[in-house]
């Protein structure tokens, strides 16, 4: 007879976690198979190392400023190899604050792989081989996605996706990305505030296509200022590793362009790990895109959930714990927790940043909403000014006197979406917002304009 559980949960990242931490708080015997890092692509090769890396180079970038505020530094230096303890360091307390939560929650753990094998059993497989089959009432899918790359190209030691380019030991002299979408201005922003020559190729005509056009073209403007070369309207047709570099073909307005440099890095999206065949003897349904879930994540087989990035959408941490919430309270008849996918914040972490939740002011337009557009900018903020954090605005979208939307381009815009978020979740008014008090002198006095 195999051990019963309440839960089984295959995949230890952000999402796996937050439904082990609900049912356990709930009294459910849940177990939780990893066959990685405890944190999932979050804490290893996503959200975590990279903001440890952005944190470096941006205190590095910023020195340029202390001058002006009277403080003056003989050489400033990089060490890449103490910018990578840092960034392992960090890692390595995110994975033991995974760890930290199923522990406290009385969630039993086992590192190896799980597969399902019918809608109530996974077959458990450690790293000697050895299985073991356990059953449960729910099973809950939450493996996550992988780095989708362009055929035709080979990764090689020099041809790199975010897994790869994470383990570099040097700082390159010189770097190509390709794609200038979230996680590909976000490495251009890394390399170049630490001097790297950067270029960026993009095969739309834009960097950042799904955030709001001004806010992408003020980002264009610092890269662009930080010495990154952005190639848009650009098609990748191959990439060469030399052997001591690599070679880069590409079309641009009908020209050839050739580009070389030390490395390579291939930002062109993320897909849903989707293990077809194990998804088809189960008989759960999926798309090219994820897999396919109800309100409550639930997939078309009853008691088989799925969560985070294997579910496609916007592949984001914070909406797979969400998801996750929403389907552990679904199942243990708590319904507090709500998922809307309009309301999840999504942030690119280049510097400035972009933040947003929402409408975008395109996204209103071509829906034909009839929006008032109401923008502030960081220029009129003193702490803005008294930091030289530069340029930046945040722009609000209302309808009918409602907040349905808001950008902010900025230093710190991922921490000032967060009022907004709560905000437009929950539908909140101007005449609501007028009765929000703002600390003086702050960055959030930038809101300002949207309580008057
Ligand atoms: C470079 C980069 C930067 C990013 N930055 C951000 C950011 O700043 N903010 C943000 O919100 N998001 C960011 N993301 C996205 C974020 O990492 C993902 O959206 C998030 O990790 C998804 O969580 P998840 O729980 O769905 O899956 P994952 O975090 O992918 O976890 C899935 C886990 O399942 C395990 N697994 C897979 N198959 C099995 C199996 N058969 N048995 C056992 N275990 C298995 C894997 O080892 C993995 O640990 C970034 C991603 C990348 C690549």
């Amino acid at each position: 007879m195999s051990e019963k559980y309440d839960f089984i949960i295959i995949g230890g990242g952000p999402g796996g976690v937050a439904v082990a931490e609900v049912a356990a708080a709930k009294k459910k015997r849940v177990l939780i198979i990893e066959k990685d890092g405890w944190g999932g692509i979050c804490t290893h090769r996503g959200c975590i190392p990279t903001k440890a890396l952005l944190s470096c180079s941006k205190y590095f970038a910023d020195l340029k400023k202390l001058k002006r505020m009277g403080i003056n530094i003989a050489e400033a230096s990089v060490d890449f190899s103490a910018i990578k303890k840092h960034q392992q360091q960090i890692v390595k307390v995110s994975a033991l604050g995974a760890q930290k939560v199923l522990a406290d929650a009385g969630v039993e753990t086992k590192q190896g792989t799980g597969e399902i094998i019918s809608p109530q059993e996974v077959r458990f497989t450690d790293s000697s081989g050895k299985s073991e089959i356990f059953s449960a009432q729910n099973i809950m899918i939450a493996w996550g996605s992988v780095p989708q790359v362009l055929p035709g190209i080979n990764l090689t030691e020099r041809v790199l996706t975010s897994d790869g380019i994470l383990n570099l030991n040097s700082l390159p002299s010189s770097i190509i990305i390709v794609g200038g979408s979230v996680i590909g201005v976000e490495f251009a922003t890394f390399f170049a505030e630490l001097g790297a020559k950067v270029t960026i190729v993009e095969i739309l005509d834009r960097i950042i296509p799904l955030e709001d056009q001004e806010c992408a073209d003020l980002l264009k403007q610092e890269l662009t200022r930080l010495g990154v070369a952005i190639n848009t309207s650009t098609k990748l047709e191959s990439m060469k590793d030399t052997g001591t570099g690599v070679v880069m073909q590409a079309q641009k307005d009908g020209k050839q362009l050739e580009i070389s440099a030390d490395v390579a890095l291939l930002c062109t999206g993320r897909k849903s790990l989707l293990n077809t065949e194990e998804l088809e003897k189960l008989g759960i349904e999926y798309t090219k895109a994820g897999i396919k879930i109800d309100k409550n994540m639930m997939t078309n087989v009853a008691g088989v959930f799925a969560v985070g990035d294997v579910t496609g959408g916007m592949m984001l941490a914070h909406r797979a714990a969400q998801q996750a919430k929403v389907a552990a309270g679904h199942i243990c008849g708590d319904s507090n927790f709500s998922y809307n996918e309009n309301f999840i914040p999504s942030v690119v972490y280049s510097h400035p940043q972009i933040a947003r939740v929402g409408y975008t002011q395109k996204r209103a337009e071509d829906e034909g909403l009839a929006v008032e557009i109401i923008k502030s900018q960081y220029s009129a903020n003193i702490i803005a000014r008294a930091e030289l954090m530069g340029q930046g605005f945040v722009k609000a979208i209302f309808q009918q006197e409602k907040l349905i939307g808001a950008t902010i381009v900025g230093e710190d815009a991922a921490d000032l979406i967060a009022p907004l978020a709560l905000a437009v979740s929950n539908e909140m008014t101007r005449k609501q917002l007028k009765s929000w008090v703002l600390p003086h002198p702050s960055l959030s006095e930038i809101f300002l304009s949207l309580t008057s």
